[in-house]
């Protein structure tokens, strides 16, 4: 019986599996990951380290056993919900104890959260004991660009005076160790976000604050904005979804308050000015 993650080797899976190790012992954690190699320091630790793709379902043949506890971090490809069913699948052929799945807030509408739903639909219909863990933004989808944000003096994006209530990629894996080493979680579905919601101009102001640099929130339209990203070389699907999304935030979708994200993991989620500073200090 193990604490088992997929994805592990990615930038949530790693905070889940660094945070896991303070809980439980190592040999009790079992990393799914693609690349062994990227794995080495996890393997180095006493995590047990499985090789899987979601694309190959031969892979996850007698990968889980019956009474694990899972974290399905959704994938980051095409195609994603053939790929989480081929985890589901197996998981349900084992008998977990428990399915945790990384999903979207419920309030986003965007074409970006419909692999969610559908893996939503399938994992519930497995009857596995299931986690909706319905992340909403990350602080690192922003402060990850701070270099051409600073480069050009300024915040550009499509979402007008909408404001983002997003947490630290750790909050999020928080709650997922949370609810994978508690009790009483199995059915719930948790809609996680920040503590504060903040505007691009907000966060324009906050990083001049903290490099004395002058740096504006440049509001386009979203065509614009769509039209820039095709320009930096972004497929225009994917420009338009990442459009979409500004357009959701301009609408109110990703800035829902509710405090469950501070409630699962007993403290205050981390402020964008938080992340803003981590990432100054590189
Ligand atoms: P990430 O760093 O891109 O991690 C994605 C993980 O999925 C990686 O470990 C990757 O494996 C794994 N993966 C992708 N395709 C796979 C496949 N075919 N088989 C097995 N593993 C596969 O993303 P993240 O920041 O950790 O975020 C986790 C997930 O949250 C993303 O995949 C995406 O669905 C979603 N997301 C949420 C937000 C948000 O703001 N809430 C933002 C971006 C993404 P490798 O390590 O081998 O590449």
């Amino acid at each position: 019986m193990s604490i088992v993650v997929t994805g592990a080797t990615g930038k949530l899976g790693h905070h889940v599996v660094e945070q896991l190790l303070e809980k439980v012992p190592s040999g009790q954690i079992t990393a799914v990951v693609r690349d062994r190699e990227k794995a080495a320091a996890f393997a180095a630790r006493g995590v047990k380290i499985a090789v899987a793709d979601y694309n190959a379902p031969e892979t996850f043949d007698g990968l889980f056993t019956t009474g694990d506890k899972v974290l399905l971090i959704s994938g980051s490809e095409e195609g994603r919900v053939v790929q989480h069913k081929t985890v589901i699948d197996a998981a349900k052929a084992a008998g977990v104890a428990l399915l945790a799945y990384t999903s979207a807030p419920g309030s986003l509408r965007s074409a970006l959260a419909d692999d969610h739903r559908s893996t939503e639909q399938v994992v519930i219909a497995s009857g596995l004991p299931y986690v909706m863990l319905r992340n909403a933004w990350y602080n690192e989808n922003y402060t990850e660009q701070l270099a051409p944000t600073l480069e050009q003096g300024a915040v550009v994006q499509a979402a007008g005076q909408g404001r983002v209530a997003s947490a630290a990629r750790a909050d999020y894996a928080a709650a997922a160790v949370a609810v994978l080493t508690g009790e009483g979680h199995a059915y719930k579905t948790y809609e996680l976000s920040g503590d504060t919601a903040w505007s691009f101009a907000e966060y324009a102001d906050e990083i001049g604050r903290q490099t004395g640099k002058e740096v504006t929130y440049t509001p386009v339209a979203v065509g614009t904005y769509s039209a820039m990203l095709t320009g930096l070389g972004i497929p225009e699907p994917v420009a338009e979804m990442i459009a979409g999304v500004d357009q959701a935030i301009e609408h109110g979708e990703l800035g829902v308050i509710d405090g469950v994200l501070s409630g699962l993991i007993n403290r205050p989620t981390t402020p964008i000015a938080d992340s803003i500073s981590a990432a100054l200090k590189g």
